[in-house]
């Protein structure tokens, strides 16, 4: 099928190069980057059991930055994105089957829910936005978060550079705490476009929003981590929809867990947390996140 012009070919989520540049300019969060990592490990060593959590709600405020019609996209729309963060987190993605027998057991739901709270529509007189928060401020033709210590901010716009979406981890500035969506990867209907209209960009763009990485570590050499030991080391992103196995870094005979909300693959082909991701989330949750439950 012949692409639209503008639509990404893959996945490209600009959360790293958002994040190198804030731990660059800002120690405080880099420090508090470090605390976390720290509480995850201690909470690790605690062996907590992640399907004994209580399930914690998250209200959602839904800020739509449009120039146009199209990207003025329908409450419709954004119900059909809520429903699906809250399949994916919950674990009740009928395409869970789909994860291979050996990692059958991981799939697991993060007891964080999601309740949209509010709409706002501003009209802008900008085509489309890049990474550097400009659909967050009012000056850059965007507009602030409401409350972000109380509310999961999404923003929805028109990104450029075949942005599909990027997200700020816990511990920085408020002032652009959030996570920004591709209006042609916000949602089930309306604007979003195959092979990114089952709303998977946001499950996996609040992921880096509850401190989750990508899972091949942001490195392409095996050197990376993503912290979660669950998850098995891998070279880097896969794109649109692999076949298992795909092994690398000698990460044999299962391979990459692309079908993890953490890889680049296409919409499709994703479909699970893991149990170490989930407690990552938590701590989250519970520490620089706490605001939101
Ligand atoms: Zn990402």
């Amino acid at each position: 099928m012949p692409r639209k012009k503008g639509v990404p070919l893959r996945r490209s989520c600009g959360t790293m190069a958002v994040h190198m540049a804030l731990l660059e300019k800002n120690p405080a969060f880099r420090a508090r980057q470090f605390r976390f990592e720290q509480d995850v490990a201690r909470r690790r060593t605690l062996g907590v059991s992640v399907a004994k959590l209580k399930p914690v709600t998250v209200d959602v405020v839904v800020n739509v930055v449009y120039k146009t019609d199209v990207q003025n996209v329908s409450d419709a729309q954004i119900k059909s994105q809520i429903a699906v963060l809250n399949r994916d987190y919950s674990a009740k993605n009928p395409d869970r089957s789909k994860a291979p027998a050996p990692w059958k057991g991981l799939v697991t739901d993060s007891r964080v829910r999601f309740k949209l709270a509010k709409v706002r529509r501003v009209h802008t007189s900008k085509s489309s936005f890049g990474f550097d928060d400009g659909v967050k401020k009012a000056s850059t033709g965007g507009v602030p978060p409401l409350e972000p210590q109380k509310y999961l901010n999404l923003w929805v716009c028109a990104l450029s550079g075949g942005l599909l979406g990027y997200a700020q981890f816990p511990g920085g500035p408020p002032a652009t705490d959030g996570v920004v969506i591709n209006y042609r990867a916000f949602g089930t209907k309306g604007s979003a476009e195959a092979p990114f209209n089952l709303g998977r960009t946001a499950t996996h763009e609040v992921g880096h929003y509850l401190n989750l990485r990508h899972i091949w570590g942001d490195t392409e050499d095996c050197s990376g981590s993503d912290y979660v030991p669950d998850t098995p080391n891998c070279a880097g992103p896969n794109y649109g929809t692999p076949t298992f196995p795909t092994v690398t870094c000698n990460n044999g005979p299962n391979g990459d867990m692309f079908m993890n909300y953490m890889d680049y693959v296409d919409d499709k082909a994703m479909f699970m947390f893991t149990a170490q991701q989930v407690l990552r989330m938590r701590v989250a949750l519970e520490g620089p996140r706490s605001g939101l439950i």
